[in-house]
């Protein structure tokens, strides 16, 4: 059994328990050094044996894998924040699907969480926006061009832009070509949950010259939408005149239980 486990957004202690446990178990792991702390393998016990896997073919980390697992190993994949976002493990599973090899995730907390986190945010404020739009700009890796930028900025609704901190010119342009005032509040997250964790609050047009003026040029998420500023209606949720399941609304008899 092979373990792709999400790591979190990078403080060693955001990782889940589950992942923590299979960590502490594991005698190989094989984790993408790019982003996933490496204070995380402090975790590891010792003797056991770690890869990077930003150093290393797709072809080299499953050969790495697959042996450690057919010599009874145990073998984690560690990818940071959940492996379910750009995280290329589909490729890993259906290799292994082939090999007839067993494997399960664990997930993890996304950076895009510990963003939010970081910015002391709500990303989905009634009156606001009900919606999060996880996207990035096209780099090396294309995107399919019903996605554009331009298209999600259309909504209004919030956004979170991986992968994109090299090319903020071009998003702002997007941006605002979607749709969103030029006013329109959004931030630069840099290592969200790091040591080294930068917030910088910025507007949609003026991106490039706050990243510029902070030094950051990776390892950021991008967040766009009213959210970030004052404005919202107080939830339904909790309001004394709405009745839930749990609990009845003022004046008013318990209905459905
Ligand atoms: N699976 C990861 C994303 C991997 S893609 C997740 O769920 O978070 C890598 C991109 O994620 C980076 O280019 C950056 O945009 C973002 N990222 C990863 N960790 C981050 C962090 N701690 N703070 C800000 N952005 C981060």
């Amino acid at each position: 059994m092979i373990w792709f486990v999400g790591a979190g957004p990078g403080a060693p202690d955001l990782i889940t328990v589950r992942g923590k446990e299979l960590l502490e178990t594991a005698d190989v792991v094989v984790y993408a050094g790019s982003l996933v702390n490496p204070e995380l393998l402090m975790w590891c016990r010792r003797g056991c044996e770690t890869f990077d896997s930003a150093r290393m073919t797709l072809e080299e980390v499953m050969e790495v894998m697959i042996r450690a697992e057919r010599e009874g190993k145990r073998v984690v994949r560690l990818h940071t924040g959940d492996p379910s976002l750009y995280g290329a493990i589909r490729e890993q599973m259906d290799v292994l699907r082939r090999e007839g090899i067993a494997f399960r995730v664990c997930p993890g907390v996304s950076s895009f969480c510990g963003a939010a986190a970081a910015l002391e945010a709500e990303y989905t404020l009634p009156g606001i926006s009900q919606s999060v739009v996880i996207t990035r700009m096209a780099g090396r890796t294309p995107v399919p061009e019903r996605e554009t930028i331009e298209s999600f900025a259309a909504h209004q609704a919030t956004m979170v832009i991986f992968l994109s901190t090299g090319m903020l010119g071009k998003l702002s342009e997007a941006l605002i070509a979607g749709g969103y005032a030029k006013d329109t509040p959004a931030a630069i997250v840099y290592k969200a949950t790091w040591p080294e964790e930068k917030v910088c609050r910025c507007t949609v047009a003026t991106l490039q010259e706050t990243a510029d003026g902070y030094g950051i040029r990776k390892t950021a998420l991008i967040v766009v939408g009213r959210i970030l500023e004052g404005g919202y209606e107080r939830s339904r949720l909790y309001h004394p005149d709405f009745s839930t399941g749990f609990r009845k609304a003022c004046g008013e008899d318990m209905k459905d239980e």
